[in-house]
Parts: structure tokens; sequence; C-alpha cells
């Protein structure tokens, strides 16, 4: 057994009596390739599930109790799942809480637990935290009850968990990927019919860096719900002309030649981006099945300068980021990743330049922004799973 889990079964000793019988929950998170802000308008994405993750150590007591002990926060909370009620003193519950809820509104018998959580995933940076708790916990109480729900349809639960009970208008593409996710492979996720392709991608070659600006945005949010309206706003008066379309995934680049002229300015370039972002996707994907990394970050400079311009959700920070990536020797791409107005950037540089390219991508950004960024070098890893006490698992789990 390795170390982490080592630590988890000691923690879980001392908060619950012994280990004996434990087993671990494991979900990682997740860094997007490319694809942003074509989610909530039905189109692709193309995240890998990377090699950070939560494991929850468990097992069933034998009660209705639910009860948690956090390490990363160091706090400890109950509830029940007769009455499963959020604790304002402890946030991070909702997550758990959330999940037990919908599992049980969808007609699934849950059956009380002890567990311990552990992660190493960043909280709040970008890299789906949350996604990795709803996942892990969720695997935990279906093991814990028998329950055999199928991947696709967990995903969802966890994603209308995350929606319903802690407020966060997300969509389905870090629950997805945490579950689907593979070693060595991306997830060309068509966010439309919640169905996915593998794209086969070695992260021994080519090294995924993704850098934390350390910026949070109060407006990220306001801004996040103008933009999904915008793109409504774009299909409604589009469809004066294309009656057949149902959301911006449906509107092709010869159509925004076409038709660009008719929609006001604001509109137009919120429309443009998602339509070419799509395009992007798809010619990356194609990109990355012909190991044409130098095409795949050409595309990624182009998301970026679209999210930039046409979009407007980067700011100067991701912008100062991406701009050092790209001057640094044998960087292929590099783009801002997540929702935008700060979190983080990700970067395609060649193996053998991943250490200086981290050393100088941080030292460079600090000496321009006065900011410590946080750097971290991500591997393509395995979705979620269940590995028993003394079971192997992904190799570091
Ligand atoms: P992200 O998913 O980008 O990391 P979110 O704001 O969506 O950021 O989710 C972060 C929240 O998820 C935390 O504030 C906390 O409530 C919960 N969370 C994430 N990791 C843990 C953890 N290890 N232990 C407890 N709660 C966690
Ligand atoms: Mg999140």
């Amino acid at each position: 057994m390795t170390e982490r889990r080592s630590n988890i079964r000691k923690t879980f000793a001392e908060r619950f009596g012994s280990a004996e019988g434990i087993k671990f929950s494991r979900a990682p998170g997740r860094v997007n390739l490319i694809g942003e802000h074509t989610d909530y308008n039905e189109g692709f994405v193309l995240p890998i599930a990377i090699d950070r993750d939560m494991i929850a150590g468990f097992r069933p007591n034998g009660s209705k109790m639910v009860n948690l002990y956090a390490m990363e926060m160091n706090e400890a909370a109950s509830f029940s799942l007769s009455d499963p009620k959020t604790d304002p003193a402890h946030p991070w519950m909702s997550y758990a809480v959330g999940v037990a809820r919908v599992l049980t509104e969808y007609g699934h018998e849950l059956k009380g637990i002890d567990a311990v959580l552990q992660s190493t995933v960043p909280v709040g940076s970008g890299l789906s935290s949350s996604a990795a708790f709803l996942v892990s916990i969720a695997k935990a109480y279906c093991d814990a009850a028998g329950i055999d729900i199928e991947r696709k349809a967990l995903a969802r639960m966890c994603q209308e968990a995350e929606i319903r009970y802690v407020g966060a208008n997300v969509g389905i593409m870090d629950q997805y990927t945490a579950l689907h996710g593979e070693r060595d492979a991306c997830i060309f996720l068509d966010c439309r019919s919640i169905e996915h392709e593998t794209v086969p991608f070695t992260t021994d070659v080519v090294k995924v860096v993704v850098a934390d600006t350390t910026i949070r945005h109060e407006i990220a949010a306001g801004e996040y719900n103008k933009r999904r309206a915008t793109c409504e706003k774009g299909v409604e008066l589009l469809k004066q002309h294309l009656p057949e379309i149902k959301s911006l995934r449906d509107v092709t680049p010869e159509d925004m030649t076409d038709l660009a002229g008719s929609l006001p300015e604001v509109v137009r370039r919120r429309v443009r981006h998602v339509v070419t972002e799509n395009m992007r996707v798809k010619l990356a994907v194609e990109a990355l099945r012909h190991h044409n990394f130098i095409h795949f970050g050409i595309y990624m400079e182009a998301s970026h300068e679209s999210l930039s311009k046409d979009y407007e959700v980067s700011c100067k920070e991701l912008d100062v980021m991406v701009e050092i990536a790209l001057g640094l020797k044998g960087t292929y791409g590099s783009r801002m990743t997540g929702g935008g107005f700060g979190g983080c950037t990700v970067s395609l540089v060649p193996a053998e330049n991943a250490d200086e390219f981290c050393k100088q991508l941080a030292a460079q950004y600090e000496e321009r922004t006065s900011l410590k960024p946080n750097v971290y070098v991500c591997a393509t890893a395995p979705g979620a799973e269940i590995i028993p006490d003394r079971g192997a698992a992904f190799p570091g789990c």
C-alpha cells in the first residue's frame, strides 16, 4: 500500500476506532486542453483527467449517519441520511450532502458511512477539486450500499448535486471527466449527446503544465451568467435566418460569414468565439490523432486570443502568463483554461523542456506581476475507481 493510503488508514483508525475493512474511492481532478465556454452551448470540450485526486477511505457504519473527516480542512462533520442537512460551519459538507440527496431522490437507498477525505487537487484553482470530491464520495456511497450506477448517469447526478445543493451553475465536463478519464488519453466530449471519444495522448513526450495566476475576480460569476445570456440572445437572433438551430453548436463558420453582419457587435463577437472554438476543438483532435503538437498548439493560442478578444473573459494576468509561456523555448501552445477572470493557464511543452519551462514561467510571471504563481505538471490518469483496502491502484495513490 502506498504511503498516502497508509496515512488515510491511520487517520481513519484514529477517528473511527479501527481501519479494519476500509476501502478507498479515488476520483481525479481535470484540466481542459481546449474548448472553453462551449459546454453550455452544447459544443465540444477536450479535457484530461489528471494525476491529482481525492481519495476517500470509507466503511459502512451500520447506521443512517454519514461521518466525515476532511484532512485538508482538519474538520469533522456529520449528517443523517434520513434528513441530510448542511452545516454553515462546514461549507464543504454541501458536496457530500448534495450527492446523498440526489442519489436518494433517484430512488437509491444509501447506507451510513464513516469516511476520511484526502485530496491532492488544489482547492479553487480550476483543476476541479469539487468534482473529485463529488465523484469520490458518490462512488463511496454506491459501493457501501451495493448500488451500481452507470457512469454517465452518475456524472449527471453529481452535476445536479453541485447545481442544486452547492449552488454552482456548472456544466457536466468536470464530473464526466472524473468518471471517464483514462490514462494516456484525452476525453473528446460532445456536450449535447454527452458521449465521448478517447483520443490517445501520452504525457511522456509532451507535458501539460498548469499555471495558476493566483488571481480570482469577484465579477466572474456575474460575467459568466451574462455570457450565457448573450449566447441565448445570439441563438434567438440567428433563428430568424436559421430556424432549425437549437444552440450555437448548430451554427457553422459558413453561417457566420453570411450572417455575422446581422448581429449587434457584442453578440457577434461572443457567437464568433463559440463557433470558432468548436471548430478549433475538432481541429485539435485531428492534430492530436496525427501527433501534431505544433498544430495543436496553434489552436490553443488561437483559442486564447478568441477568449481574450471576442469573448472577453481573460484578464491582464492570464494574458501575461500566456505571453510568457509562448515566448519560452519549445512551447507548443498556451491558453487560459476554465471560466476565466483569473484562474489558470494550460500549456503544452516538450518533455525535455518542462523543468526549465516551469522555472522560467514562474520567475518571469513574478517579475512582471509581483505575484507568486503555482505551477503544476499534470499527467493523464484513469477515472474514478474503488480500491480494496490492500489492493493495487493507480501508481501513487
Ligand atoms: P475547484 O473545483 O476549481 O477546485 P470549487 O470552488 O468548484 O473549486 O470547489 C472547491 C470547494 O470544494 C472547496 O471550497 C471545498 O468546499 C470543496 N473541496 C474541494 N476539495 C476538498 C477537500 N480536500 N476537502 C474538503 N472539501 C473540499
Ligand atoms: Mg469546481
